[in-house]
């Protein structure tokens, strides 16, 4: 057994950029565990993965305690630490979504369940096995949509698109990001928001500029930092974006 092998663990990587993560990572020689909720998918994922290195599939409902507890035992059975762990599980859900003044609270609560709850159970619940790492790395994958400073800049056009809810759930997130970035700073750890640019893929119906295998360069960037990397700072593939 090859005990200096890096382990990662990507959330929603059954497709998209979770998947792109997912294999980049796994050709770089981790052992890449696919969290993913429901399990025929991930299975399948994992199987078209196979010649890209040791890929695992696990279950994984970032929105279940219990699962990601679950996923937290057989990954530390398994592989007893976590180099890396890559909060990408998101959705972006149309019905109720809108402008402050219309979305509506439940399609918040749906939103926020996933992308700022899911990444911060998940968190909680694997940092003990991040902190068993020699130098773990957490990425959230977050968005510009996410940027009040962006938000906010003179003709900034995503101020018009409305999907505050999804919008206020990666600020969330980035605060999860400056927050344990702070509480862990006198630790090897390094834990980081970016935003992968516009990738093609479901969660847009496929409008996004890129394939999000070029998306995903950015995520593992971020995820194989050396210690000299950043850490509580947020950037995409063009340098620093404002929180
Ligand atoms: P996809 O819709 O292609 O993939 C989303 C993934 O998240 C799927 O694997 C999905 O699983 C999974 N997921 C959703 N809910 C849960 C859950 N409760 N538990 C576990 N997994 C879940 O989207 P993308 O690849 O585009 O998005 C990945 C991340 O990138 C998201 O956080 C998104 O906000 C972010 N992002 C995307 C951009 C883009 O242009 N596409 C731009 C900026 C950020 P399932 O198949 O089961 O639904």
């Amino acid at each position: 057994m090859n005990t200096t092998k890096r382990t990662a663990l990507v959330t929603g990587a059954n497709k998209g950029i979770g998947f792109e993560t997912a294999r980049q990572l796994a050709q770089q020689g981790f052992t890449v565990w696919l969290g993913c909720r429901d399990q025929g998918r991930g299975e399948v994922a994992a199987e078209e993965l196979a010649d890209d290195g040791d890929v695992r599939f696990v279950s994984l409902d970032v929105t279940d305690a219990e699962s990601v507890r679950a996923a937290a035992v057989r990954i530390g059975d398994e592989t007893g630490a976590l180099d890396v762990l890559v909060n990408n599980a998101g959705v972006q859900i149309k019905e109720g979504e809108g402008m402050p003044s219309t979305v509506q609270p439940e399609t918040i609560q749906r939103t926020f369940d996933v992308n700022f709850y899911g990444a911060l159970r998940v968190t909680q619940t694997f940092l003990p096995l991040v902190q068993m790492a020699q130098a773990g790395r957490i990425v959230n994958v977050s968005s510009t949509m996410g940027s009040i400073t962006t938000l906010v800049s003179p003709g900034n056009p995503f101020g018009q698109i409305p999907v505050f809810a999804y919008s206020a759930s990666k600020t969330l997130l980035n605060a999860l990001t400056g927050w344990l970035a702070v509480e862990l700073k006198d630790t090897p750890i390094k834990i980081n928001s970016v935003c992968p640019g516009s990738n093609a893929t479901d969660l847009n119906n496929n409008r996004g500029r890129q394939h999000p295998a070029e998306g995903a360069k950015v995520v593992v960037r971020a995820a194989t930092l050396s210690a000299d990397g950043p850490t509580g700072s947020f950037f995409d593939v063009s340098g620093p974006v404002g929180w």
